[in-house]
């Protein structure tokens, strides 16, 4: 048997993986590059459940135990940090005891912390801060957890194929036999499958569309912030009600502020706007009074492929971030069609998991899931070892990224910026960006550098003020005299 899977962000290859390991043969089409979309641009937090609890238990639940069982089986990909729910004096108190009996009643583990202990580990907080809880938040690498996710599934004869993008499907009577698509050269054929999963997150009422459903997904975008120096070593949430502003999370050497939620009716992401970085920076000094002292490096927007069934209601925050999963025989009468909607990254393995059993159901397929116990094999994805002298030129110095590690790295910028952090720093790819995408053939180069010159240059716009004023006008007068561009 063979499926095809649309779409390489986190619920694709989570279904790939799971497929897979059901002795399938998948085929996973990406009409851009793995982590394109919404899954490379996320807050990177392993959800321990608590910011669900009151508004969307299911999904709280599901995180919790996510959370815990990604600790074993993908363990490379996860850091157990620990966070911290922190209410502000004047905060809700009816929301917070209605937080503690969601999590004795879903069993997720949250701690009082005294204020004292807290302000100790963590004195950059706000001195109004009433009452402080524990609990088991982590974070989840994404670049590196999607590395190991192709790797498992092409290890196992499963494969990948970027560029490429499904525009429609071929029929045999009411049954799926094939999935049109479209290739990078404009080339067109058919994938003969047996079923084939609609996975494109923020894009799926589009690939529905394609296949004459009308889907009701709700793109929203999220802006978040990322600051310079990892000054935080646990994640920080406000408690109460998910808003705007309320989550710090670490990540490598940067911390993230999140997020803000508009719905949008595209599932572009849309360029990080100054006025919004603005009010997000605002927010955010309700729980860190002195953030504006903090270096920020970049903003930029994700896109929540939120799905809606009772239809879009435009209010964006109240749609659950719980998963659906749609076998399209039931309720279209389209065998071997099956969608897969809305979720976490922190659920991705279960939402592969749900779909392989709904498909082994739909399609008589004998073979259990098993990616609950098998772990996630991150051999390729760890790093260079070795003396510093036998690891090349040292090509970006803001994330140590050498010769050795580039060359390890797959050859597409993206993938490269993936798996090294290159350009990611504080200086923004001014001046490795060159470095690296120079190693490359003379005709990508100009295209390359430009492609991320200009998306690096969005982000540090929209947070264009102080040392990033400076570090625009500098960049600029670069591209000027390497690209040609007009100053
Ligand atoms: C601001 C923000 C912050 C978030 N923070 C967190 C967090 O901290 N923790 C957490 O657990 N979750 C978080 N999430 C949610 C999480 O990131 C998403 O739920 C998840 O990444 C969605 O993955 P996906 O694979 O469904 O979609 P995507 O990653 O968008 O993947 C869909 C892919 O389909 C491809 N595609 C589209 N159309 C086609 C086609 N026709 N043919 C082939 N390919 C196609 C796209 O190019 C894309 O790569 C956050 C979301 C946002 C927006």
């Amino acid at each position: 048997m063979r499926v095809v899977v649309i779409g390489a962000g986190a619920t694709g290859l989570g279904v790939a993986w799971d497929l897979t390991l059901r002795g399938i043969e998948v085929i996973v089409l990406e009409a851009q590059e793995v982590g394109a979309g919404t899954s490379g641009r996320f807050h990177g937090l392993l959800h321990s459940g608590g910011r669900y609890l009151v508004t969307d238990p299911s999904a709280a639940k599901e995180c919790y135990q996510e959370n815990m069982l990604l600790r074993d089986i993908a363990s490379e990909a996860v850091v157990v940090t620990g966070g911290y729910f922190v209410k502000k004096y004047g905060d809700d108190d009816v929301f917070e005891s209605d937080w503690l009996n969601q999590a004795e009643k879903l069993g997720v583990p949250v701690h009082p912390v005294s204020v004292g202990d807290l302000r100790r580990e963590m004195e950059m907080l706000t001195e109004q801060i009433e009452r402080s809880y524990w609990v088991p938040d982590g974070v989840l690498e994404g670049f590196k957890m999607l590395a190991m996710l192709v790797q498992a599934i092409q290890s196992r004869g499963s494969q990948l194929l970027e560029h490429t993008k499904a525009t429609g499907l071929r029929l045999e009577g009411d049954r799926v036999s094939g999935v049109e698509v479209e290739e990078r050269s404009g080339g067109t054929r058919v994938i003969d499958c047996d079923a084939v999963v609609n996975t494109a997150g923020p894009w799926a009422g589009l690939v529905a569309r394609d296949w004459g459903l009308d889907i009701k997904v709700q793109p929203s975008y999220g802006l978040m912030l990322i600051f310079a120096n990892r000054r935080l070593d646990k994640v920080v949430n406000r408690l109460k009600s998910p808003s705007d502003g309320d989550i710090f999370v670490p990540h490598q050497e940067v911390v993230i502020l999140g997020t803000t939620d508009v719905a949008q009716p595209s599932p572009e992401a849309p360029l990080p706007r100054r006025s919004e970085a603005v009010r997000l920076m605002e927010l955010g000094t309700e729980l860190i009074p002195d953030l504006g002292s903090w270096r920020v490096l970049r903003g930029f927007n994700g896109v929540r492929p939120l799905y809606e069934p009772s239809g879009i209601t435009g209010d964006s925050r109240t749609v659950s971030r719980d998963f659906a999963v749609l076998d399209h025989s039931e309720q279209d009468g389209l065998l071997g069609a099956f969608s897969v909607l809305g979720g976490k990254w922190t659920t991705f393995r279960l939402m592969g998991e749900t779909l392989g059993n709904q498909l082994a159901k739909t399609l008589n397929v004998d073979s259990p899931g098993r990616s609950r116990e098998i772990a996630i094999d991150a051999r390729a994805t760890r790093p260079v070892t070795g003396a510093v002298g036998d690891r090349g030129a040292l090509l970006c110095e803001c994330e140590q990224v050498y010769e050795a590690d580039i060359e390890q790295t797959a050859s597409s910028a993206m993938q490269r910026r993936f798996g090294t952090w290159f350009s990611m720093g504080p200086c923004q790819g001014t001046f490795c960006a060159h470095r690296v995408l120079g190693r490359g053939s003379e005709e990508s180069f100009t295209q390359e550098l430009t492609t991320l010159r200009r998306e690096r240059e969005h982000g540090l716009v929209a947070v264009g003020w102080g040392a990033n004023a400076r570090l625009i006008a500098l960049e600029q007068s670069i591209a000027a005299q390497s690209l040609g561009e007009e100053l």
